[in-house]
């Protein structure tokens, strides 16, 4: 088994992921620089410093002690790219732009060591696409770890190799995400949204069509797509706004014309009219004030009523959580109680979750499925 060697690490991108990771790192007692672009006047650091602040933020800490604040060294790509010059790992994590990452990758080629680590966090751009021009020697050295929001606590952590990769840069990798940063590794295939997207935007597009072809309202749907069937709480509508319905729209159409013909992922991703007409209105979830559900302000600025969209005339209606018996049945004993009901409620568990759970298997060992030693059982 190796063991990691990294003693001191960058991350290029002070946004959501980029201070995660660094976050996560200096949780793990190694010294990391965060750079980000350098910001007018004074406070050069602007941007990383603001990454620090969400780490620190009470509510969703990234940090676990303040000795792991001081392993967080804050910086910018204009005055302090010569940190990198003895880094053993360089993440970066900046926009989801080609043109941006390429450029980064050309200046770090230029400063870095020549064993060096380097690695993309991006969530879509293939690894082929991001190291094209780059010399042999720096593909070698060239992965993807893909990190979950938020990184302190997603324990899923996805790495990609490209066709130059070396055997050692993943095995080195591999040890460090999973030994010193607690991560579960899954060593996936440069291919679509990896397996987390993959498989992810199949379940909640196959929740969502069902429970359209089935009639179930969204306050139904949410209250059995959720604890019931083993997933997070916040159900398949609940799921939509928060994504944002126009976002979840795109990465659809997108998926759609990557994916070939034969894909099963087809089957779950036509448009439905309704959620058409509701982008145009722009009812498009938590970040807009309105998707499937809304909060509507009263007379108290302490309180909302909550309300939840019709489908069948999008008028909104006054919510109320709906606690069906068997869903808080199957919550305390287990999914078989809901997939061997034999009502509308156990015939839409079943067909989510066996379309779902077959989608996934048919994708091996095409995303490939490797688990890291941590999560072998
Ligand atoms: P973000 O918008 O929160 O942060 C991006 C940061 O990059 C910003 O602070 C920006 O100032 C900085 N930046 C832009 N150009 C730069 C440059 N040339 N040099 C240095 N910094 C630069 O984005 P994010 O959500 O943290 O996403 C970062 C990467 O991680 C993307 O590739 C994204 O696809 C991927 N990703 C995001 C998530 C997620 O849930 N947000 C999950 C997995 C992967």
């Amino acid at each position: 088994m190796s063991t990691s060697t990294f003693k001191k690490v960058a991350v290029i991108g002070a946004g959501t992921m980029g201070a995660g990771i660094a976050g996560q790192v200096a949780n793990a007692g190694i010294e990391v620089w965060l750079l980000d672009l350098a910001s007018e006047g004074e406070r050069v650091n602007a941007l990383a410093e603001r990454g620090m602040e969400r780490l620190q933020d009470p509510d969703a800490p990234g940090l676990m002690s303040d000795a792991a604040a001081e392993n967080i060294h804050l910086g910018n790509i204009r005055d302090d790219f010569d940190q990198l010059a003895d880094c053993d790992w360089i993440a970066e994590a900046v926009v989801e732009r080609l043109d941006i990452k390429q450029d980064l990758y050309r200046r770090i080629n230029d400063v870095c060591r020549d064993d060096a680590i380097i690695t993309s966090n991006t969530s879509t751009i293939p690894i082929s696409l991001l190291t094209q021009g780059m010399p042999q020697s720096f593909c070698e050295r060239f992965a993807i770890t893909h990190f979950f929001n938020p990184v302190r606590f997603m324990r899923l952590l996805e790495l990609v190799r490209g066709e130059q990769t070396r055997d050692d840069v993943m095995e080195q990798l591999d040890a460090f995400c999973d030994q010193q940063l607690g991560k579960g590794v899954v060593h996936c295939a440069d291919t679509p949204g990896f397996l987390g997207n993959r498989v992810g935007v199949y379940a909640i597009q196959c929740a969502l069509h069902t429970a359209f072809e089935m009639g179930l309202s969204p306050a139904e749907a949410d209250a059995l797509f959720g604890r019931p069937m083993g997933i997070p709480k916040t159900g398949v509508f609940g799921l939509y706004d928060l994504i944002g319905i126009d976002l979840m729209s795109d990465v659809v159409k997108s998926l759609v014309n990557i994916l070939p013909a034969e894909d099963d992922f087809h089957t779950v991703a036509a448009e439905i009219p309704l959620m058409t007409t509701m982008i145009a209105n722009g009812q498009t979830g938590n970040k807009n004030g309105q998707g499937f559900f809304r909060d509507v302000p009263t007379d108290n600025p302490d309180i909302t009523n909550r309300e939840v969209l019709d489908l069948s005339n999008n008028e909104y209606q006054p919510y109320t959580r709906l606690e069906l018996p068997l869903a808080l049945q199957a919550e305390a004993q287990g999914v078989q109680v809901l997939l061997d009901d034999d009502s509308r409620y156990g015939e839409y568990a079943w067909q989510v979750l066996s379309r779902t759970l077959c989608y996934a298997a048919s994708l091996i060992p095409e995303v490939g499925t490797i688990l890291s030693r941590s999560m072998m059982p």
